[in-house]
C-alpha cells in the first residue's frame, strides 16, 4: 500500500468509525454470537492475493461488528467503563501512522519526551507531589508485576545477581486482600513469591478496605517466623465493590517495617482528577509506588497505564539492560524508559493522552466523571427507596452493586433469581452489567460512567431492571 492508496482508504476507514461510534445506540450491547461463530465465517487458508479495501470494510461490518461487545454503548454498566474517548483514537492513528520505535531515546527522542511531559501533567491533575516520576506501560498488571518484581529486588537486596529467590534463606512476603484485582495475585506468583507467600489481610466486613491492625499483625508474626515482608498491595477501588484501603494507616505500617508500598488505583485513579475525590487515597504521597489507568473511566483508549515512582534508580537497578548497540553519546542526559520496566520496544503511547488532554480538554473530562458520579449516587438513591431492593456495599464512586430480595427468597434460590433477572437483560442486548460475587452470593455490579451514558439512560436502565423483575 503506497501513501496515495492509504489516504483514500484512510478516509473511508475514519468515515466508517464515526458512523460506527453514531449507530453505536442502535447495537446490542453484549455480543449476540455463540462461540466459534466469528471464526466459522473467516477463512481456514491466508489470503494469497491482494483484497480490495471495499471487501475488506465489508468484511469489518458484517463479521467483526457482531463479535463486538459495545462497551462504548451508553448502556454499558459492565465490569468498568472502558471509554475510548475520539480525541484519543486520533492520538492513537497518529501514533501508529508515525511507525516510530521505542527502544532508547535515540530510537525516538518524542516518544521519551512527550511522554515524561504528559506523565507529569496527568501527575499534577491529580494532585502528587514533584517527587513523583511516571511512565506508561500496556496495563496495570504489568504495572503492577513491575512493583513487585522491584520489591523483591529492593528486600532481597539484588538477588538477581546472585542465586536469586531460590538461594534466599528467608522467604519474602506480600501482602494483600481478598478483595484486591486477581493482577495482584498474578504478579505475586509471576515474581516467584509463591502462593504460600501471599497473604490476604482481613477486611473491614461493610467496607471491604483491609485492616491495618490485621496487617500489623500479620507482619510483625512474619518477622517472628523468619520471613521478610516485601511488598505491600493496597487497592483504592478495588474491581468487586471499589473498596478503598486505609493508605493513610497503611503506609504508617509499610515504613515502620521498610516494605514497599504499591498503590493499585487501575479504575478509581480517573477520580484523582476531581480534588473533591482525593482524600479517597490520603497518604499516598508516602507510597512507594501508584498506578492507573487513564485507558479505563477517564478515556483514554487502552492501552495506556500510568506507573508512577520516586525513585526510577530502583527501577533501573533492577531492570537496566546496556547492550552496545543500544548505547549513545547522550546516555548521561536522556531517560531510556526501557530501564523503567519490561519490555524493550514500546508504543507511542503518549500521543493518544496527549490528544486527549488537547482536544478534549481536562475541564470537560471533569464535568463527565462528576455527571457520571451524580448518576450513581442518583441511582442507588432509587435502589434504596424501592421495597425489597439493597444497595450491598457503599458507594464510593461510579459503582452501585444491588441486589433484588424478596422476602421469601433465600440462600441459592436468591441466587438463582439475581442470575435469571440480570442474564435475561444481558441476553436481551438492552443493556450490560456484572454478576458478581459477594460473601458467597451473587449480586448484580451497575458499573455507571461510558462517556456516552447520560441521567436518561440511567433511568432507563432502572425502568427495565424493576420490569424485568416484575416478569
Ligand atoms: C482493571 C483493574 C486492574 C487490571 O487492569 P489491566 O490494566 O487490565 O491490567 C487492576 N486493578 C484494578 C483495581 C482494576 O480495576
Amino acid at each position: 500500500m503506497n501513501p496515495e492508496q492509504f489516504r483514500d482508504a484512510g478516509h473511508q476507514l475514519i468515515d466508517w468509525i464515526a458512523d460506527y461510534r453514531k449507530q453505536i445506540e442502535s447495537m446490542p450491547v453484549r455480543a449476540q454470537v455463540k462461540p466459534g461463530e466469528v471464526r466459522r465465517q473467516l477463512p481456514v487458508e491466508p489470503p494469497q492475493q491482494s483484497h480490495d479495501f471495499d471487501q475488506l470494510l465489508a468484511d469489518l461490518q458484517s463479521i467483526v461488528v457482531p463479535g463486538v461487545t459495545q462497551v462504548q454503548h451508553p448502556m454499558h454498566y459492565g465490569w468498568f467503563p472502558s471509554n475510548a474517548s475520539l480525541a484519543s483514537v486520533l492520538g492513537d492513528v497518529a501514533s501508529t501512522g508515525l511507525g516510530t520505535l521505542g527502544i532508547s531515546w535515540e530510537s525516538c527522542p518524542a516518544l521519551t519526551e512527550v511522554e515524561s511531559v504528559v506523565c507529569d501533567w496527568m501527575r499534577q491533575l491529580t494532585g502528587l507531589s514533584e517527587q513523583w516520576q511516571g511512565t506508561i506501560h500496556d496495563t496495570a498488571s504489568t504495572a503492577c508485576l513491575t512493583a513487585l518484581l522491584v520489591a523483591r529486588e529492593n528486600a532481597s537486596r539484588y538477588s538477581q545477581n546472585r542465586g536469586g529467590l531460590q538461594a534466599e534463606a528467608m522467604p519474602l512476603v506480600v501482602y494483600s486482600t481478598a478483595e484486591a484485582h486477581s493482577s495482584i495475585t498474578k504478579s505475586a506468583l509471576l515474581a516467584g513469591f509463591g502462593a504460600d507467600n501471599l497473604r490476604f489481610i482481613d477486611m473491614a466486613p461493610e467496607t471491604r478496605s483491609m485492616s491495618p491492625v490485621a496487617l500489623r499483625n500479620t507482619i510483625a508474626a512474619d518477622i517472628e517466623n523468619g520471613k521478610r515482608p516485601a511488598a505491600i498491595v493496597a487497592s483504592v477501588g478495588s474491581t468487586g465493590v471499589t473498596a478503598i484501603d486505609p493508605v493513610a494507616e497503611i503506609v504508617e505500617i509499610a515504613n515502620e517495617f521498610g516494605v514497599w508500598l504499591h498503590i493499585d488505583a487501575a479504575m478509581a485513579g480517573s477520580a484523582m482528577l476531581l480534588p473533591e475525590c482525593r482524600h479517597l487515597w490520603e497518604g499516598v504521597e508516602d507510597a512507594d509506588s501508584i498506578c492507573w489507568n487513564p485507558h479505563k473511566w477517564m478515556g483514554t483508549i487502552l492501552d495506556c497505564s500510568l506507573f508512577y515512582v520516586k525513585d526510577p534508580e530502583l527501577l533501573i537497578r533492577a531492570m537496566s539492560t546496556n547492550p552496545s548497540y543500544l548505547q549513545s553519546t547522550v546516555d548521561d542526559e536522556v531517560v531510556q524508559y526501557r530501564d523503567w520496566g519490561i519490555p524493550l520496544g514500546r508504543r507511542f503511547r503518549a500521543l493518544k493522552l496527549w490528544f486527549h488532554l488537547r482536544l478534549d480538554g481536562v475541564e470537560e473530562i471533569q464535568q463527565r466523571l462528576r455527571r457520571d458520579l451524580d448518576n450513581a449516587q442518583w441511582f442507588a438513591e432509587q435502589v434504596r427507596n424501592t421495597e425489597y431492593w439493597q444497595v450491598v456495599a457503599p458507594v464510593n464512586l461510579q459503582t452501585v452493586c444491588i441486589r433484588h430480595q424478596p422476602p421469601d427468597l433465600e440462600g441459592e434460590a436468591l441466587d438463582q433469581h439475581t442470575l435469571q433477572w440480570v442474564n435475561s437483560i444481558n441476553q436481551s442486548g438492552k443493556a450490560f452489567m456484572s454478576a458478581s460475587q459477594l460473601d458467597g452470593r451473587w449480586m448484580v455490579r451497575v458499573s455507571i460512567g461510558v462517556e456516552s451514558t447520560t441521567r436518561g439512560h440511567v433511568e432507563a436502565l432502572w425502568h427495565l431492571i424493576k420490569k424485568t423483575v416484575a416478569g
